[in-house]
């Protein structure tokens, strides 16, 4: 999935939200704006932060769906993955107890996590967008965030969008205060 960003200075106050596009497809259909949550988890050491910026961003009916989906990170996928490899390895392990024999030749973990592996792609990979859409997941996202060191005050937001089209209007309208 391609995504391009923007750099937009946050110093000046609001972002201006472009409206009259669905910010997923770009259709002009029945576009409204739908409350959305956009958040940036930061992990530091063992510990970590979330930022969340509430917009309105616009979506047709199709797409609206779609506004709620965060988008997930390799690390939620890795996650994913352990989950269902541990769970499998208890299970072919209860197994092979029942039955009193070895059914993989003392490969049950590796039996495991090729399984764990193969449904975990399975499922994050039949979600795919439709026709038409440019994402599954919240095709606006907040990717970093530039901040004063002393007071923490975000003074810039990088955001990603999956539509082109959708980040050039966004570009025009915040045009005093995009950075690249
Ligand atoms: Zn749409």
């Amino acid at each position: 999935m391609s995504e391009s960003r923007v750099e937009i200075g946050h110093e000046a106050g609001d972002v201006e939200i472009p409206t009259e596009i669905c910010c997923n497809c770009a259709s002009t259909d029945r576009v409204v704006p739908v409350p959305s949550e956009l958040t940036l988890t930061r992990f530091l050491g063992l510990g970590g932060s979330e930022y969340t910026f509430r917009w309105r961003l616009p979506y047709c009916t199709g797409c609206r769906p779609s506004a709620v989906r965060k988008p997930v990170g390799k690390l939620h996928v890795g996650l994913m993955i352990g989950v269902w490899t541990f769970g499998l390895f208890l299970a072919v392990v209860g197994v092979q107890i029942a039955l009193e024999r070895s059914l993989f030749g003392g490969e049950d973990f590796w039996v495991s996590l090729g399984l764990g592996a193969l449904i975990v792609c399975a499922w994050y990979g039949s979600r795919r967008p439709r026709n038409g859409q440019t994402s599954y997941y919240q095709p606006v996202r907040i990717r970093k965030l530039r901040q004063k060191f002393t007071s923490g005050e975000v003074t810039a937001i990088v955001i990603g969008f999956t539509n082109a089209q959708y980040m050039q209007r966004f570009r025009e309208r915040n045009a005093a205060t995009v950075r690249t």
